[in-house]
């Protein structure tokens, strides 16, 4: 089988590798479409500390079932599926504490190479995870059920309300998806962003204001009453972005962390601020499996992702859809094999 291996900063290497055989309680899955995620995005650009160089590369992905191993219940061969590429141990320290997603084991046992004619699952994936595909969505649309899972995350440690205002910052896939889902809840939202592009994608999608960053003070204000945003969710992993979020949330207000900086990254923060103004600042990361089964709900309910897919490529042009992103041309690109 072809399987796209990122070997370098911005090299992916098409390899010819065989066909992994399912053992106990694996799925072979048939990939039918993966895409290009942010993450996906950092690694190709500068590297990233939990994917591998040179690693199989692709983490977002749907397909058909090729090939069940022994054990396997309630899946069988031909059936179309969606599926996270990884889940918790349930019985780490963290697992006993139900905190899921921070799982000890998650990152080791998380599977990569959706960017591949096949990937095989293993059983606490298979189990916890993956599910029959709902008919109404495409293969790229079901392959949405990760990064929704890590939205829908976010959205579970806080509750918006009707009545509250959001300010997205960043128009990034991630961006979009939380101001999707914020509209869902009934909230006013606010998104900024540097891209013309994007942010009249954000406008068309719901996104009730619209602003470039250097307008962003006087916009919250106008539409706070002055008093800034309840819920800011930050979707741009740069360190600025991370330091200045605090100036648009309201005193009591949440700013959710949710794009990650490269490692060993420091903000500062005013004290006074935080103190005196009882700031919340939460950081987000990756999903559990309840989230997991509130984004599929979500996509089974028509929750619709197809706007934040720009286009298709074939797994031979895997370079050419990450040259794009890099060049902030497109949201998402979902790879064929
Ligand atoms: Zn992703
Ligand atoms: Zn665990």
């Amino acid at each position: 089988m072809l399987a796209a291996y990122l070997v370098g900063r911005g090299m992916i290497e098409m390899r010819t590798m065989p066909v992994p055989e399912p053992g106990e309680c694996e799925v072979l899955l048939k990939i039918e479409a993966a895409l290009t995620c942010g993450t996906d995005l950092k690694a190709f650009q500068r590297g990233h500390s939990l994917i591998p160089m040179p690693g199989p590369f692709g983490h977002e992905f749907s397909g058909t079932i090729a090939k069940t191993g022994k054990g396997v219940k309630g899946f069988r061969e031909g059936d179309a599926v969606m599926s996270t590429h990884s889940a918790p141990c349930l019985s780490c320290r963290y697992c006993r504490k139900k905190l899921f997603n921070l799982c000890e084991k998650i990152m080791q046992t998380k599977v990569l190479g959706a960017f591949a004619e096949y990937i095989l699952l293993p059983e606490h994936i298979v189990r916890q995870n993956m599910f029959l595909k709902s008919e109404r969505l495409s293969f790229a649309e079901a392959a949405m059920l990760e990064p929704l899972s890590c939205v829908v995350h976010g959205h579970s440690g806080v509750r918006i309300k009707k009545s509250d205002t959001v300010l997205i910052i960043g128009t990034g896939p991630i961006g979009l998806l939380h101001m999707m889902l914020a509209k869902r809840r009934g909230a006013r939202v606010i998104v900024t962003g540097l891209e013309h592009k994007r942010l009249a994608l954000a406008h068309s999608l719901g996104a009730d204001v619209i602003c470039e960053a250097s307008a962003l003070l006087m916009a919250v204000e106008e539409h706070t009453d002055g008093l800034g945003a309840d819920v800011v969710i930050e979707c741009t992993g740069q360190l600025d972005v991370w330091e200045t979020a605090v100036n648009y949330v309201r005193r009591g207000g949440m700013v959710m962390l949710f794009g990650g900086c490269k490692a060993g990254s420091i903000v500062t923060y005013d004290t006074h601020r935080l103190h005196y103004d009882e700031l919340q600042l939460k950081g987000i990361f990756h999903f559990t499996p309840k989230d997991v089964k509130a984004a599929r709900t979500l996509l089974a309910e028509g929750f619709d992702v197809k706007p934040l897919i720009t286009g298709s490529y074939p797994l031979a042009s895997l370079s050419t859809a990450f040259s794009r992103l890099a060049l902030g041309d497109g949201i998402k690109y979902a790879i064929i094999p």
